[in-house]
C-alpha cells in the first residue's frame, strides 16, 4: 500500500532538486539524467519507515536482504551507458524500482527483471502508482537476460557477480553497451562492455563499488 508523505510536494520537489545539486557537484555531468534524478519521487519506492531518507545520498533497505542503490550509484551507471532517448534497455536486479524508473524517464523502453518475487511485485505496484508505462517488470532470474526481447541497446546490471555474464552479451544490440559491478564478492569493478557489431567487445573499468550478490545461473551460487 502506497501512502502519501507527510512533507509536502513542494518540499520533497526542493529535496530532490538539491539531490541532483549534490550530484552535479560530485561529478554527474549529464544534464538528463539530473533531471530524472529531479523528478522520481524516491520516497514512494522505499519502505515508509525510511522515507525521511529517501533524498540522502545513501543505500537504504528494502526488504528480503536487498537494498535500494544511493543515488550517485544510479547516476553513475545511469549516465555510464550513454542513452540518447530511443533505446531499449535491459535492468537486471529490479529491487526497488528506482533504477527503472529513472531509465523510463531517459528511454523509449525497459525490460526489468527481479529474482525475489516480493520485490518484484511491489515494484510493480510502485510504477504502476507513479504512471511508468514503459518499464515492463519480469520474475526471474537476469544473469541468463531474457533472450525474447533481444537485442538490447543497453543493460544495467545492479547487483554483483563474478564475471560479465556470456548471455547478457549475447543480447547486446551492435553498438550497444553494458554497465555492472564484476568481481569478488566483497568488492568490484564497475564494468563498462561495448559491443562493435562484429561480436568483439572492448571493456573498461570505471572504479571500484559494493553491491549485493548477483545470484544465479550466470551469478553466484545461492546459499
Ligand atoms: N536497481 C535496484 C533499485 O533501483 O532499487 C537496486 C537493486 S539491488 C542493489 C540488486 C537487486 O538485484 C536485488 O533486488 C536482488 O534481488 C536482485 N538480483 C540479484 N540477482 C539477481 C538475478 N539473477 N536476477 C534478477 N535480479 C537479481
Amino acid at each position: 500500500m502506497i501512502q502519501s508523505s507527510p512533507l509536502g510536494r513542494a518540499e520533497l520537489a526542493l529535496s530532490r532538486r538539491r539531490l541532483s545539486d549534490r550530484l552535479r557537484a560530485i561529478g554527474i555531468r549529464d544534464e538528463r539524467v539530473l533531471e530524472a534524478v529531479a523528478s522520481v519521487p524516491r520516497h514512494l519506492l522505499i519502505p515508509e519507515a525510511l522515507r525521511g531518507q529517501a533524498y540522502k545520498d545513501v543505500s537504504l533497505p528494502i526488504g528480503a536482504g536487498q537494498t535500494i542503490s544511493a543515488p550517485r550509484t544510479v547516476a553513475a551507471m545511469t549516465q555510464a551507458l550513454q542513452l540518447a532517448g530511443s533505446e531499449t534497455v535491459l535492468e537486471v536486479g529490479t529491487g526497488s524500482g528506482y533504477q527503472a524508473a529513472i531509465l523510463s524517464r531517459l528511454v523509449a523502453r525497459v525490460v526489468s527483471i527481479e529474482r525475489v518475487p516480493q520485490l518484484a511485485a511491489r515494484a510493480r505496484t510502485a510504477l504502476d502508482h507513479l504512471g511508468v508505462d514503459n518499464v515492463v517488470v519480469h520474475l526471474g532470474d537476469g544473469s541468463a537476460g531474457r533472450s525474447a526481447d533481444a537485442p538490447f541497446d543497453a543493460i544495467v546490471v545492479t547487483a554483483g557477480g563474478p564475471e560479465v555474464p556470456q548471455p547478457l552479451l549475447a543480447q547486446l544490440a551492435p553498438g550497444g553497451c553494458l554497465v555492472g559491478p564484476f568481481g569478488a564478492r566483497e568488492e568490484q569493478k564497475l564494468v563498462r562492455m561495448r559491443c562493435d557489431g562484429r561480436g568483439n567487445f572492448s571493456r573498461e573499468e570505471l572504479g571500484p563499488c559494493r553491491f549485493v550478490e548477483l545470484l544465479g545461473t550466470h551469478g553466484w551460487a545461492a546459499a
